[in-house]
Order: C-alpha cells, then sequence, then structure tokens
C-alpha cells in the first residue's frame, strides 16, 4: 500500500481532495488546527451558501461526514504542522500533537482568513454595535435569531451592505478582489427582505461582480423580485446622529454627496490570505505569492503545485476562491498528489 498522502486543512478543499484519495484506496492523514472539521463554512457558521441554497451545516457538514466515516482517513483536530523534512515519495511530518506522519506527498488547503473590519476604523466596525459584517448576518440567519439590530434585538427598518471591505482597497494593502461577497450580499438582502419585507435593504458598490450565472439569479432578481436598492458610491464614512446610523458618501453616478440614515449597516468582508501563511510557507518550503496568498508553481501544466516537488496546494489557501471552485482544485490536487507517489506508466 501507498504512504499516506497528508492532507493540511478540512474546510471544502481539504474534505474534498480526502475524499477523492480515500475513494480510491489510497489512506489518507488529515490535520486540522481547529478542532472541528469544515473549514470556514462551519467554523463561521455560514447560512444558506450560494448557489445552491443549501443550508452549510448540511451541505459542508454532509463533506465532513463523509470523510469522518473512512476508515482510511485518519483525522487530527486540534493540530498543525511543525516540521516537514525529506522529499517527493518520502515526506516526515511531524504533528503540535506528538505524532509522526510517514507522507508520501501533501496538499496544503490552509484556506483563509476573513478581512478584521478594525481595519476599515471609518467605516463604523468595532464603534457602533450595530455595525456588523456578513458573517455576523450569516449566523443570525444560521442560528434561527433572524436579522436584529445586536445594540437592542430590534428588527432593523433600513439596512445598508457596503461591499468592498478590506477588498480591491489599495489603501489598506488590499487590491484582490474577493470573488464571491457580491453575490452572497445580493443573497444577503433577498433574505432579509424575505424575513423583514417592510426592511429596505441598499447595496453600496463600487462595481458588482456577480460573475457568470449569479448575473440572472442574484443581481436581477435581488432588484426586480426583491426591490433591493443599489447605489454606486464612494463611501466617505459611518457615523451615529445618536440614533441612527448615517452612512456619508459620494453618489459617483451622479456625482452628488449622499447621506442616508441606517438602523444597520453590514460590511461585506473580504478574503485575506490565511495569517499563518507565512509558518506554513517556512514549515513546507514553499514559496508566497506577492500579496501573501500561497504561490502556485505553475499556471497550466500542473495548477496544484507549489515551488516544492512533492508539495500541493488547493482552494481559498492561494486566493479568494469560491467553494465550487475549491472542492474541484481539492480533487485536482488529489489527483495530481497520487499521480507524484505512483510509478510513472509509459504512455501511448
Ligand atoms: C462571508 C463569506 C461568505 C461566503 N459564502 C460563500 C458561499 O455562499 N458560497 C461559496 O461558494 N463561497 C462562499 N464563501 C467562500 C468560502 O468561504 C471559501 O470558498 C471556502 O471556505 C474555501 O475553502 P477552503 O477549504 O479552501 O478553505 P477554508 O474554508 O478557509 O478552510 C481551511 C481550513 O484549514 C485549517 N487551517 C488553516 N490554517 C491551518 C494550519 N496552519 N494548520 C492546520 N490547519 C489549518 C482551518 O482551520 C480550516 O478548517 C464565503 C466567504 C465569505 C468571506
Ligand atoms: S466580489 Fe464584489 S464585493 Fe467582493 S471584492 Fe469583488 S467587487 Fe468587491
Amino acid at each position: 500500500m501507498n504512504k499516506p498522502i497528508l492532507i493540511v486543512g478540512g474546510g471544502p478543499s481539504g474534505l474534498a481532495a480526502s475524499h477523492a484519495l480515500a475513494r480510491i484506496g489510497q489512506p489518507v492523514v488529515l490535520v486540522d488546527k481547529a478542532d472541528r472539521l469544515g473549514g470556514a463554512p462551519i467554523l463561521s457558521g455560514y447560512a444558506k451558501l450560494v448557489p445552491s441554497g443549501e443550508w452549510a451545516k448540511d451541505a459542508i457538514g454532509g463533506m465532513v461526514d463523509r470523510v469522518r466515516g473512512d476508515r482510511l482517513v485518519q483525522v487530527h483536530t486540534g493540530a498543525s504542522v511543525t516540521r516537514f523534512e525529506g522529499g517527493p515519495g518520502n515526506f516526515t511530518a511531524t504533528l503540535s500533537n506528538g505524532s509522526n506522519v510517514a507522507a508520501g506527498a501533501a496538499i496544503l488547503c490552509t484556506g483563509f482568513t476573513h478581512f478584521d473590519s478594525l481595519n476599515k476604523p471609518e467605516w463604523g466596525f468595532g464603534t457602533f454595535p450595530d455595525v456588523v459584517t456578513t458573517t455576523q448576518v450569516e449566523q443570525m440567519i444560521s442560528s434561527g435569531r433572524g436579522v436584529r439590530c445586536p445594540s437592542d434585538g430590534r428588527k432593523p427598518q433600513r439596512v445598508a451592505i457596503l461591499l468592498c471591505v478590506g477588498s480591491r482597497d489599495r489603501q489598506i494593502g488590499r487590491e484582490w478582489c474577493s470573488k464571491i461577497c457580491c453575490t452572497v450580499s445580493a443573497n444577503m438582502a433577498m433574505e432579509i427582505r424575505e424575513e423583514l419585507p417592510d426592511c429596505h435593504v441598499y447595496i453600496y458598490y463600487m462595481d458588482i461582480r456577480t460573475f457568470g450565472l449569479y448575473e440572472t439569479k442574484y443581481y436581477w432578481r435581488s432588484q426586480e423580485e426583491f426591490k433591493v436598492k443599489y447605489i454606486k458610491a464612494r463611501i466617505a464614512e459611518v457615523t451615529s446622529d445618536g440614533h441612527k446610523l448615517i452612512v456619508k458618501g459620494e453618489d459617483t453616478l451622479v456625482k452628488r454627496p449622499v447621506t442616508i440614515p441606517f438602523d444597520l449597516v453590514v460590511h461585506a468582508i473580504g478574503m485575506d490570505p490565511n495569517v499563518d501563511n507565512k509558518s506554513i510557507a517556512e514549515t513546507f518550503g514553499v514559496a508566497l505569492e506577492p500579496h501573501g496568498y500561497l504561490g502556485r508553481g505553475n499556471a497550466y501544466g500542473n495548477t496544484a503545485e507549489t515551488s516544492r516537488p512533492g508539495v500541493f496546494v488547493a482552494g481559498a489557501a492561494c486566493g479568494p476562491e469560491t467553494i465550487d471552485d475549491s472542492i474541484s482544485q481539492g480533487n485536482a490536487a488529489a489527483m495530481s498528489a497520487l499521480a507524484s507517489i505512483v510509478p510513472a506508466k509509459a504512455s501511448a
């Protein structure tokens, strides 16, 4: 039997890679620093996922159960890799829980870190309790509590969702687009309108990137069916008049200042590089790309390669990514890692 393949990170990409390998009889050792598997959708309590509309706890929970029930997958939660030595086909990993793992190859599926809105203080997070993040609203919905103002538990009558918080923002060193937050926000706006039909929901945007097929299902539907209002604006600040939150900015279509009161302001936070990336890069001897995500070694020949032979990468570890693409990349990395440890057969 082949040596196990080490998979670091048990979010959607790592779960997909683990399952793909175990299905074809390849043993896997799956290590996650969190005390449970599932990655961001489970650890951050996401509600209904786009584009499937399935609850995260069911969709990603199902992926966790599939891996947990597989005898070929040995799981270490609450653990990380502290040393990683050797070469392709013959690596040794030391885990923080004292275990040693002999592995033929490794796949890094260590994902991302949510942007911390405290790094955008002029937009009110951390100063006003009713300025929250998309993950907090996801948790309000997934817990069944419903969307409420944290200050006093009242149902909001007016909600503003601010896009690109911690993305596409050169002032704070985050130039990337986080890919999914326009779609997640349009979906969230519809969920709020469904739960609170009298509530007015505004989305403040620079550009709308509900890419591919999401344009019809989220961008147009949110406006035409759910009457969500979109304002193209540069936001200056979020303040309070002691009663309501005040969003001030410039409407960039009509080039006029715009000041609107709200009960609840939601930051659509982006996907930062994992805060562990420097130490992951050092431990595994792999290069980072310029923004701080894990670097890919090859753009076309094998997208799962890192700069180190025998070490592969998948999902949001290498940049903002959707769940479906993270799963596809997990499968692709599984194939690449397996191919790196089985003897090559002559092709026709
Ligand atoms: C607010 C918000 C809502 C979103 N909603 C959707 C949606 O509806 N649909 C969609 O397609 N996408 C959505 N996304 C994107 C989605 O979160 C990612 O696509 C997905 O989580 C990426 O999966 P992953 O497995 O690559 O990484 P992650 O989910 O980040 O999982 C990484 C795993 O690695 C572990 N890990 C990290 N560092 C280490 C380490 N050093 N050692 C060991 N383990 C480690 C973590 O504990 C975690 O379990 C959303 C993103 C945000 C910010
Ligand atoms: S997906 Fe939309 S909200 Fe997210 S960073 Fe890109 S443009 Fe901004």
